[in-house]
């Protein structure tokens, strides 16, 4: 599955607001509350696609897995899975010690800094336009 052009231009909106938001690292459901698409799965897929096209790039977070309490506090952060698994770590919360394995892994997203000048720059010469129209249409 994929998500649909409809869905994929909802997406895109959302990450053109994050563009100019100071939100630097996002996670897929953040996206999917934003907008209407309700697979996690095919939202997943979409940003990796962009990740291969260069408007984003992924971060894998360790999260704190503790099966006692739910903490869920993150841990360690990498852009990738083999610097992070089978590493030792240790949860100052609540004291869980664990080694990393890619079921405590979660993946983030974050802006490409290229991807966010476009953006920004685009957005400047949209309201450059609208300028332009209002003072064409005064005349
Ligand atoms: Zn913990």
């Amino acid at each position: 599955m994929t998500v649909t052009l409809k869905e994929k231009r909802e997406l895109n909106n959302f990450l053109d607001l994050l563009a100019f938001s100071t939100v630097k690292r996002f996670y897929p459901t953040a996206a999917m509350n934003y907008t209407q698409v309700t697979s996690l799965e095919d939202t997943y897929d979409y940003f990796l696609d962009l990740v291969e096209s260069g408007e984003l790039s992924i971060v894998w977070e360790v999260k704190c897995t503790s099966e006692k309490i739910i903490c869920a506090r993150k841990l360690d952060d990498a852009q990738s899975k083999e610097m992070l698994l089978n590493k030792e770590v240790a949860c100052d919360i609540c004291g869980h010690e664990f080694t990393v394995s890619s079921n405590d892994l979660f993946p983030a997203f974050e802006i490409s800094t290229e991807y966010r000048e476009i953006v920004r720059e685009d957005k400047k010469k949209t309201s450059n336009r609208l300028k332009i129209n209002r003072h064409f249409a005064k005349v």
